[in-house]
């Protein structure tokens, strides 16, 4: 069984920034099914480490029939255009809102064995690759709402099922809001 549970918002571990990955082993790759596995299982575009407990700077995702991962990516952005469309996050469940990203990426990583690899995506796959590379920076989308959106999403977590008051969610600006459209470089 390699499907795990997947974290909700308010456990620490979504707030941690990820340490890179040093040793492209056999526990990375076995890290790499579980991600890939849950993601599937819970039909979702990607899965970041964090989201299962780990605090490795890994993700899968699952965009357009294309399944794969990515190890300590970096991101690039090639140009200013953006995009704006409804986001949502397995560890949020339930909760979606409009949340404007950069609409070309290229990130630079390795794969499971320690390739080096480059991952060019541009709409779904762009904003999926935002979105995971956040996770490993403890970023979650919530964090790149404007205010009156973001007060509105917290509004629907405090009603939401799974909701734990004894463990209650943080929210935070965006470290990179001040930077302006080139900020979410990561
Ligand atoms: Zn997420």
């Amino acid at each position: 069984m390699t499907v795990q549970p997947i974290r909700l918002f308010g456990d620490p571990v979504l707030r941690t920034p990820a340490e890179p990955v040093v040793d492209f082993d056999k526990q990375l790759r076995r890290l790499v099914k579980d991600l890939t596995d849950t993601m599937l299982d819970a039909g979702g575009a990607g899965l970041a480490a964090p989201q299962l407990g780990v605090g490795l700077r890994v993700f899968a995702f699952n965009v357009d029939e294309v399944v794969g991962h990515l190890v300590n990516p970096s991101l690039e952005f090639p140009d200013e255009e953006e995009q704006d469309g409804e986001e949502g996050c397995l560890s949020i469940p339930g909760i979606y809102a409009d949340t404007k990203r950069r609409m070309n990426v290229v990130a630079s990583g390795f794969n499971e064995y320690g390739d080096p690899v480059r991952l060019v995506g541009s709409g779904l796959m762009a904003r999926c690759v935002q979105h995971e590379t956040d996770h490993l920076d403890g970023v979650l989308f919530l964090d790149r709402l404007d205010p009156a959106a973001r007060k509105e999403a917290m509004k629907a977590i405090r009603a939401a099922e799974w909701y734990d008051p004894a463990r209650p969610p943080t929210v935070k600006v965006s470290p990179h809001a001040s930077a302006g459209p080139l900020g979410l470089v990561s």
